[in-house]
């Protein structure tokens, strides 16, 4: 029988790999906590007309890479329902905003989100077919300062926040640009954009035949899409296209202006990219988008985003302008294992092997692991020690074989332990070897913990510090 394999496109994430993934998602809900966002929790598939209205027919998304299908009936009652596996969320957000009349409060809605989208793509490195986002979304009623230029400087420099706290650098000179870059632009507002499409469709009609096929057929029919080219040959026409910036009316030149000067105040750096228009149709005015140059290669996007003042009212809702990003996960932690220390990612999992020499020791060593996992820490207000427990049936080189991969420390019981209630520790790093009763165990466990020594050098006012 032929062995399954996960889809193409998918992929398991497995132990350690995810105690980075647990480690990023951890960071980013403590950062949104801190900028007042609640977290939103969205089906992972929606009616199919939420993402041709709400992301656009002509969008590589919606025309070639959504998972939709049939739901047939399965009642007289029933209607058969054209539904697709999310591409991505900020149409579900604010479909759920529009819903449950969120709006009614009057308030500003700051939602975040974490969660895998689907697009049928072509995989790569960086590119999959079901791939994790993290992002978050502001919006509201005009009257609740919605369309504030403040909403998008705090949401940028929310993002520049994040980044530096997850340990990305930012890009400079030091380190060879390797670090994150973000660009930025304005799209102007849905007046600026169609007279933007049209001057784009005029100075193109001319020059498409010299452009590949793509931009031939995009000129057509998503003007707009031309600017994303990656074509080599395409690049000096493209460079001299007209700008969206000449095309700004008066307000968004100014809400423009306004983003800037509070990312200036903020110390947040940018870059302004004419050609940012990015692959969504729902973008009005500010877009951005933060790359990295590390472990990503080509697919350097790591996050994307923007303002959508229209898209309530596009998907039938009231009038609630806002602006949200979507962060690739899954990129995020391909540029954290490329800048990470070997060492780092080398770290044991477990604080202590114990081992028990003989069967017969084998229930007194579990039941000494569930103290050591359960015992309280009270300085740091946690419980326990991780603790993996190895087998009285193994020889004794196989115990210490296996404890020296999963832990700096293994903890012998035999039967003379046991019925003194002791234990013989071996630190693997020095060679180190004691005796030690199991209070005193719990004592030395914690002596090397260093979030817990930091705390108490702290507490006595670091008189204590050695
Ligand atoms: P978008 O929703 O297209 O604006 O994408 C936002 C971010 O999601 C991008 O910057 C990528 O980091 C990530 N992303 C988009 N498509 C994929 C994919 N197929 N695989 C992995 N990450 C993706």
């Amino acid at each position: 029988m032929s062995t399954l394999k996960a889809v193409r496109g998918t992929r398991d994430l497995l132990p350690p790999e995810t105690a980075l993934w647990n480690r990023v998602e951890a960071t980013a809900r403590a950062v949104f906590a801190r900028y007042g966002f609640g977290e939103i929790r969205t089906p992972v598939f929606e009616d199919t007309q939420l993402f041709v209205r709400g992301v656009g027919e002509e969008t590589d998304v919606v025309s070639k890479e959504m998972y939709t299908w049939e739901d047939r009936a399965r009642a007289q009652s029933e209607k058969a329902q054209l539904l697709t596996l999310r591409p991505e969320n900020t149409a579900g957000v604010v479909r759920a905003y529009i819903e449950h009349k969120l709006g009614d409060t009057g308030m500003l809605q700051k939602l975040f989100y974490i969660g895998p989208q689907f697009r049928r793509e072509r995989p790569q490195r960086g590119r999959y077919r079901q791939f994790w986002q993290i992002g978050a979304e502001v919006l509201g009623p005009v009257p609740s300062g919605a369309e504030s230029a403040l909403r998008d400087a705090e949401v940028l420099e929310m993002l520049a926040t994040l980044l530096d706290e997850l340990g990305i650098p930012r890009a400079s000179e030091a380190n060879g640009n390797t670090g994150w870059k973000l660009s930025l632009n304005s799209v102007g507002s849905s007046t600026d954009r169609p007279r933007y499409i049209n001057a784009l469709k005029s100075a193109l009609e001319p020059l498409k035949g010299t452009l590949c096929v793509d931009c031939q057929r995009r000129a057509e029919t998503n003007p707009l899409r031309v600017l994303d080219c990656k074509v080599p040959e395409d690049q000096p026409v493209i460079n001299n296209l007209p700008k969206i910036a000449d095309f700004l009316d008066e307000a968004s030149t100014e809400h423009f202006a306004r983003v800037r000067s509070a990312l200036d105040a903020c110390g947040v750096p940018y870059v302004i990219d004419p050609r940012l228009v990015r692959g969504l149709d729902y973008y009005t005015r500010t877009t951005f988008e933060f790359t990295s140059a590390s472990g990503l290669g080509t697919q350097n996007a790591l996050l994307g985003g923007g303002r959508y003042d229209g898209l309530s009212e596009m998907l039938g809702g009231p009038k609630a302008p806002g602006i949200g990003f979507a962060i690739g996960e899954d990129r995020l932690i391909l540029t954290l294992q490329a800048l990470a220390n070997p060492e780092s990612l080398l770290k044991k999992r477990a604080e202590i092997y114990l081992a028990p020499l003989g069967t017969e020791q084998n229930p007194y060593v579990l039941a000494l692991a569930k103290t050591l996992r359960n015992v309280w820490r009270p300085i740091l207000q946690t419980r326990g020690f991780s603790v993996e427990v190895g087998e009285g049936d193994f020889r004794l080189k196989k115990l210490f074989e296996f404890a020296e991969k999963i832990a700096p420390l293994i903890g012998i019981i035999g039967e003379e332990e046991r019925a003194a209630q002791t234990i013989k520790l071996k630190q693997f790093s020095t060679g180190e070897q004691f005796s030690l009763s199991i209070a005193e165990l719990i004592e030395h466990l914690a002596k090397d913990d260093i979030a817990l020594k930091a705390l108490g050098d702290a507490f006595d006012g670091g008189s204590n510090s050695k």
